[in-house]
């Protein structure tokens, strides 16, 4: 493609190789920017679309697009979007045979190559860098740059080294992209790679079509099940737990629901790893459970859902991870159940943590502002951009808060009586045992301690005790009781508890919803997304959805590459909506490129006009 197309803009190829009409957001300019052979640094959210900010420049500028990614498997399956949509494109990483790099080695020094995608390692090696100097290069694109980050938890020594480029190749214009949205991680990249005069293009970090939920748990099982059914039938989800015992447990009991789940850990032998890996990305509605191990480089676009059945340990992280949702811009979920117990477990953690000081209270300041999102009662997505210094100025009404306001109510008092009793009972006791001192239940451990005789035995009647557990909770999460590292789950009072014993500030705490009717999905969904709703679509003619998915598989089987690759869910549900009946119309759907109509219309076509 490379000779045809340089006089081309970069608005035809999005529309004759990607099939978009249009570019999104910073897009074009960073596009512009290579084009004019300056850097550029590009922080843009998961999902985001930055991809195509190398690429096309990779196709448009004379020579070879070198793309330096951390993960095969990644590449690969870029590589094989790639090329069903016409584009010249390889990989060069240690799962080749040596005679097939060299075939790639020779198309290279020909130019046949608008892109090679190349692991950082092999890149920073003699024989690749000879190579290179060979040939003309149109641009280094280093993708997850944030890998370059000594503190972040993606670092790759080999990153380091790719500060040669600049050095060796001063005048092939570079673009560094990450999603990661921290300011620190951010001067580091540009600092490391040598990037000070690249132009730093920031989107907002905002993900419109993900839902922010947060729920109480009570049983996070049978809450997820109940989610997954009603919301979620047949759906790709991900499910975050904290332990591997309750990765294989939870994982376990969904199959045992008829949900087809599969585990996935570091306990996990490489080779199992893998297979539910690529399982997960192939078929079509598998559910993983797993650790915190899984998800960098998955690129599953139609990932519907991100479940978390324990508190991750940052924002940054629940960001990330709830991240992985709805990449292709369609409504998705991020869900979380939370509990007291999660609240004493994480601070107990911390409280045990070997690491020193400055880390410690590193973590723990991450910490409370995760347990702050889990408390707040206005948008949630207003509070995690807040995090990211990005400002939101209206509501977003697409998280629980705003589609289901959360009341609040004055518990200044409730606050008190339970400090105070904390203090009376020596701040040597857990929860259920100070609930039970409150509200004045006689049991043996507690006429054994003889604190049926302090003053706070029997003062809280008023409220039940769930509804303790969740004053308790929500003084936690503040900071205004702490949890003792005894193991034990002790509470005892902090600095911040005077001011509140003292009544000199009042409390308010969030009341908890026990069971209400689901909110009108639908139509919050398409407000948000700007896009046809999923569930319009294939109710609509759910035949058809099938039919066209099942099309979509059997391609993908033939050629051996994920279903996505052939086409998004999102290219499907246009041509549900827009029913084309020839070629010129087919062509007119968003996803489908000059190589995808000629690959694949026919059989689409065949299938919408049965229908
Ligand atoms: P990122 O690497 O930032 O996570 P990708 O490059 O994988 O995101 O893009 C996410 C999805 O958005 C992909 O499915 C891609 O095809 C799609 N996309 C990107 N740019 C556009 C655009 N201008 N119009 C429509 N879809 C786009
Ligand atoms: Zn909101």
């Amino acid at each position: 493609m490379a000779q045809d197309v340089q006089k081309q803009k970069p608005l035809t190829i999005l529309k004759e190789v990607f099939g978009y009409s249009d570019f999104r957001g910073e897009q074009e300019a960073i596009i512009e920017q290579l084009l004019s052979s300056h850097d550029a640094m590009v922080l843009m959210p998961t999902g985001g679309g930055k991809s195509l900010c190398f690429q096309i420049p990779s196709i448009l500028r004379p020579g070879t697009g070198i793309v330096v990614s951390p993960l095969i498997a990644l590449m690969q399956d870029q590589v094989a979007a790639l090329r069903i949509q016409g584009v010249s494109v390889a990989f060069l990483n240690s799962s080749l045979s040596y005679a097939e790099v060299q075939k790639i080695e020779a198309q290279l020094l020909r130019g046949e190559l608008d892109m090679l995608y190349v692991a950082p390692e092999r890149l920073c090696q003699e024989r690749m860098l000879s190579l290179l100097h060979q040939i003309d290069i149109a641009l280094f694109a280093i993708d997850e740059a944030h890998c370059v980050s000594q503190w972040g938890h993606d670092f790759r020594p080999e990153y380091i080294q790719l500060s040669l480029l600049h050095e060796q190749f001063p005048q092939v214009p570079r673009i560094a992209l990450t999603a990661t949205a921290d300011e620190s991680t951010r001067n580091e990249i540009i600092s490391r790679l040598d990037l000070v005069n690249a132009r730093l293009f920031i989107s907002s970090f905002d993900r419109p079509n993900i839902r922010y939920r947060v729920t109480q748990k009570n049983n996070a099982r049978r809450q997820l099940l109940s989610f997954i059914n009603t919301e979620h039938a047949g759906d790709a989800g991900i499910v975050y737990c904290l332990s591997r015992k309750k990765v294989n447990e939870t994982a376990h009991w969904l199959n045992e629901q008829g949900i087809e789940a599969l585990p996935y850990h570091a306990g996990l032998s490489a080779q199992v790893r893998e297979k539910h890996q690529e399982q997960f990305i192939r078929q079509d509605g598998i559910v993983i459970v797993a650790t915190v191990a899984f998800g960098m480089g998955i690129d599953k676009p139609d990932v519907r859902y991100v479940a978390h059945l324990d508190l991750p340990k940052s924002i940054e992280s629940y960001y990330q991870e709830t991240g992985r949702a709805g990449r292709d811009g369609l409504a998705a979920d991020a869900w979380m159940v939370y509990g007291l117990q999660d609240v004493i477990m994480l601070r107990q953690m911390l409280s045990s943590s070997e690491a020193n000081e400055q880390i410690k209270q590193l973590e723990q300041r991450k910490l409370e502002a995760m347990l702050g999102f889990c408390e707040v009662i206005s948008c949630r997505r207003a509070s995690l951009l807040g995090y990211f210094g990005e400002q939101q100025d209206e509501d977003c009404g697409n998280c629980d808060n705003c589609l289901e306001p959360v009341e609040s109510w004055e518990g200044t008092t409730e606050a008190q009586k339970a400090l105070s009793c904390v203090f009376r009972t020596g701040q040597r006791f857990g929860v259920s045992y100070l609930i039970d001192v409150l509200r004045g239940k006689l049991t043996p451990r507690i006429e054994q301690f003889r604190h049926n005789e302090v003053s706070t035995f029997g003062i809280g009647q008023e409220l039940s005790e769930l509804q303790w557990r969740s004053v308790f909770r929500q003084l936690m999460a503040r900071g205004l009781i702490a949890v003792d590292m005894d193991g034990f789950g002790s509470l005892r009072l902090t600095e911040d508890s005077r001011p509140v014993l003292r009544g000199e500030v009042s409390i308010y705490f969030r009341k908890d919803v026990v069971r209400k009717k689901r909110p009108d999905k639908k139509a919050a969904r398409r407000k948000r997304s700007g896009q046809y709703d999923d569930n319009v679509a294939n109710s609509a003619n759910p035949e058809l959805w099938d039919a066209l998915r099942k099309k979509r598989t059997e391609l993908a089987q033939e050629q051996g590459v994920p279903a996505y690759i052939i086409f998004h869910d999102a290219t499907l549900m246009e041509m549900m909506e827009y029913h084309p009946k020839t070629l010129h119309e087919f062509a007119q759907i968003n996803g489908v490129g000059a190589s995808k109509l000629e690959k694949y219309a026919d059989d689409f076509l065949e299938v919408l006009n049965a229908c």
